[in-house]
């Protein structure tokens, strides 16, 4: 409740940022974070050719350094997920680059299951086809976390590289939950999407080819299509164009009306990948 308060003050989007930690055989640790203020700045350094040094700040309702722990990030958002017990749609979306951190952020460190479970049903999401949607009941937390690492393998399937078969694509994981008030004996309905986004990179055009491109500039569309709903969201515009993409389709009762949202964009410290961490803090400016 308490959550909603301070929710209804800032309206039901909300752009939080986590900055990954170097990881351990990094041979460059120099970083393309300046400083991360209290107050949900943080400033990106980019050293350019003639020695100087270009400078920007980017300001997001919270910006997580990379010491921050699972741990605090889930007691920042319990808040936001337990609304879905009131009744609330919630949407978390993970966004960044490949290699940022999403998939660590929506689902912890150790997705490395073995187990399979070949669920191949076809699917109505929102009326819409979806065929590797799978609707599955489940009774504990443990059969949702199973659930999780069925869905993170299917999502490698067909893939030499784990990471980039993942990387190309969204991956949706839907909670529904029923409840009924004690005293009134009403019915609630919420759920709650968790929502790890195909890798944001630009595709160099010269080095992707026929699906390859093709799939890339899908995946392009389909994050600009979504960025697109929330900034419309945002700015309380009349007009949102959810039907510009299957992603935002398949969320729509989700993303705005009664719904809240939360971006969690991702990026990597390193020097090398600044191109994609400025495009990521557009990106992320442009929905906030
Ligand atoms: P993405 O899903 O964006 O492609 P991953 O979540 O797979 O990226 O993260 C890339 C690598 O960085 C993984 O090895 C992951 O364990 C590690 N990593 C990401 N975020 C963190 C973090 N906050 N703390 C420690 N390691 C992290
Ligand atoms: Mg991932």
């Amino acid at each position: 409740q308490l959550y909603n308060q301070v929710q209804d003050l800032k309206g039901t989007i909300r752009v939080y940022c986590r900055v990954r930690p170097f990881l351990p055989g990094q041979s460059s640790r120099e970083s393309a974070v300046d400083y991360i203020g209290e107050n949900g700045n943080i400033m990106i350094v980019n050293p350019l050719k003639n020695g100087k040094e270009a400078r920007k700040v980017f300001s997001f309702n919270k910006v997580f350094g990379s010491n921050v722990t699972q741990e605090q990030i889930y007691v920042d958002t319990q808040p936001l997920v337990r609304s879905v017990l009131d009744g609330y749609n919630v949407c978390i979306f993970a966004y960044g680059q490949t290699g940022s951190g999403k998939t660590y952020t929506m689902s912890g460190p150790d997705l490395t299951s073995e187990e399979t479970w070949d669920i191949r049903n076809n699917s109505q999401l929102n009326g819409l086809n979806v065929p590797d949607a799978s609707w599955i009941p489940v009774s504990s937390t443990q059969d949702v976390l199973d659930l999780m690492k069925i869905g993170h393998r299917n999502r490698a399937v067909g893939a030499t590289a784990l990471n980039e078969r993942s990387s190309r694509s969204h991956s949706i994981l839907t909670v529904h939950v029923y409840g009924k008030e004690l005293v009134s004996g009403s019915i609630l309905k919420g759920c709650l999407h968790l929502v790890d986004l195909a890798g944001s990179e630009r595709v160099d055009k010269s080095e992707a080819v026929g699906e390859r491109l093709k799939e890339a500039q899908h995946i392009n569309r389909s994050l600009s299509a979504l960025g697109d709903v929330i900034s419309a969201l945002a700015q309380k515009s009349p007009h949102v164009p959810y039907r510009n993409s299957k992603l935002t389709q398949v969320l729509q009762d989700s993303l705005g009306g009664h719904a809240k949202t939360l971006m969690f964009v991702h990026i990597n410290p390193e020097l090398n990948s600044i191109g994609e961490t400025i495009s990521t803090l557009k990106f992320a400016e442009r929905v906030a």
